[in-house]
């Protein structure tokens, strides 16, 4: 059995409170463990951080921006081992987690560390005797808590942004998926970043998780994961009033016109919602709104486009969709699975061809799952709604308290127009879904979070501001 180690202060550490297991979810067998981090480790994390902050701060920027790239081309070279471990973990399929995160996290790191560079604050004239002036500055010690969907993407994402404005990093996986982000620690080795500039510590949420944030000497605190946690995280970290930096959850409407391209709309909002990581995706087009002129025909289209996704082994590079990433997650998407309120699909586990593992089927309900409509349930299973006219959809896509993303589809630029205003989203796709570009900000409205991913915008969260005032 694997056991994958923490990374502190640049050295491979086993928990002192012992192991967790990480299950392969397309089997439901343990294949590794992680360590169970705790307070103790957090506490020897951070001391680490805090001693490796200095340096790294007064390192002129270009040569972070130089080390990062030596990571970003480090992470390319491995990137088919550390794309397996993740697929393995997660059950996220091979042709999203090799073809999509990497290189996708690499490219990302390149994009943060060309920013690195250029962060610049602005000269602001007040009066002739003064010389008014801003500047950005590193928070020092930075904590960043992953979820278990996609943790590499989150990881070089989040991690690079955090170095290249200075900072110095304490991450928090998920306990259950956290085996790739462990495997790619050995490569801060091999790139020679300072012993603990970047450290992780595996551990259960409420325990590693809550000292992270608890912690006097963290600054600030990015948070990915879902609304609930999200609000006790700000809670939490009143104890120093840390900046905290939520990305949360959504309910994201996919909303389809009758003058759209239908077969470019069916593709779109059927990989919206079923093969991205079998829906355990923040921004999945859970709530299908359709036209009632259009609803069967479009119904009909979704359900062939659904018979086609090849459900199976996430290892397998043909594989189209895996498995729900572990029990509790199989458990809480199989709840949702009203049989009275199935359209298609609604099959799980050993009612599906392919059993032995936490499979779901591509599943649509009709608008009378109330559950289903309103929460998020994070799996491939998405509600379709039938509205009259735009008002009707602008109505009830506004109607939850998420505001991740929504999409779009109409052949008509004024359309188009007016839904992009009316959405309460923080990003809004039209005739496209599901795209993000580390150059393009994401982040939510409303309940789905409070701060941009992604951009110059992102790089932000990551500093503080300092206004300086000198007389002349
Ligand atoms: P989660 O249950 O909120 O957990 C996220 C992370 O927080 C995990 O590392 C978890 O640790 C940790 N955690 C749990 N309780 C904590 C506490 N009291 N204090 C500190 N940390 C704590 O979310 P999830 O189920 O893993 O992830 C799915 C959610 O993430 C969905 O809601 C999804 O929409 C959201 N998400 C959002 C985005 C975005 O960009 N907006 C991207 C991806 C995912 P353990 O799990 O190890 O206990
Ligand atoms: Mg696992």
């Amino acid at each position: 059995m694997t056991q994958f180690l923490n990374y502190i202060g640049g050295q491979q550490r086993p928990a002192a409170k012992g192991w967790l297991d990480s299950v392969d979810p397309a089997t439901g067998e343990v294949w590794a463990q992680v360590p169970a981090g705790g307070a103790a480790d957090i506490d020897d994390a951070v001391r680490a951080a805090r001693t490796a902050f200095p340096g790294w701060r007064d390192t002129p920027p270009l040569q972070r921006a130089m080390k990062l790239r030596a990571w970003a081309d480090a992470i390319m070279a491995n990137a088919q081992e550390l794309a397996e471990i993740e697929s393995r973990d997660n059950g996220r399929v091979l042709k999203e987690t090799r073809q999509g995160d990497l290189p996708g996290g690499a490219l990302h790191v390149h994009y943060n560390a060309g920013l690195a560079d250029k962060i610049v604050g602005d000269t602001i004239r007040i009066n002739p005797s003064a010389f008014t002036y801003t500047q950005y500055e590193p928070y020092g010690v930075v904590g960043v808590i992953i979820p278990w969907n996609a943790p590499l993407a989150m990881f070089f994402a989040k991690v690079s942004a955090a170095l290249a404005a200075g900072n110095a990093v304490v991450v928090k996986p998920a306990e259950q998926a956290a085996c790739s982000i462990l495997a790619a620690c050995r490569l801060f080795d091999e790139v020679g970043f300072p012993p603990g500039l970047v450290n992780v510590v595996v551990g259960e949420g409420p325990d590693a998780g809550d000292a992270l944030v608890g912690h006097d000497d963290v600054a600030m605190v990015h948070f990915t994961g879902s609304t609930a946690t999200g609000k006790k995280i700000k809670q939490r970290s009143a104890g120093n009033l840390k900046n905290v930096s939520l990305e949360l959850g959504g309910k994201s409407p996919n909303i389809v016109f009758p003058d759209a391209d239908l077969d470019k709309a069916t593709v779109g909002v059927a990989t919206g919602i079923y093969t991205g990581g079998a829906g355990q995706s923040c921004i999945a087009g859970s709530r299908i709104l359709i036209h009632a002129e259009i609803f069967d025909d479009f119904v009909a289209r979704l359900e062939a486009f659904a018979s086609k996704i090849d459900v199976g082994d996430p290892m397998d590079p043909a594989t189209d969709m895996g498995p729900v990433a572990f029990r509790g997650q199989y458990d809480k998407v199989r709840s949702y699975l009203d049989p009275a309120a199935v359209i298609f699909g609604g099959r799980s586990g050993p009612d599906m061809t392919t059993t032995g593992g936490f499979y779901v089927e591509p599943t649509l309900l009709n608008a009378s799952a109330e559950r289903a409509r309103r929460e998020e349930i994070f799996g491939p299973v998405a509600v379709a709604v039938p509205f009259t006219d735009e008002a009707e959809a602008i109505a009830i896509a506004n109607d939850t308290s998420f505001g991740l993303a929504a999409g779009v589809w109409t052949e008509s630029l004024g359309r188009a127009h007016r839904l992009v205003d009316a959405l309460e989203a923080g990003t809004v796709w039209v005739n496209t879904y599901r795209r993000l570009h580390w150059a393009l900000p994401f982040g939510g409205h409303k309940q789905s979070g409070n701060a941009p991913a992604n951009g110059v915008e992102a790089l932000r969260e990551w500093m503080n501001l300092k206004a300086v005032w000198m007389e002349t």
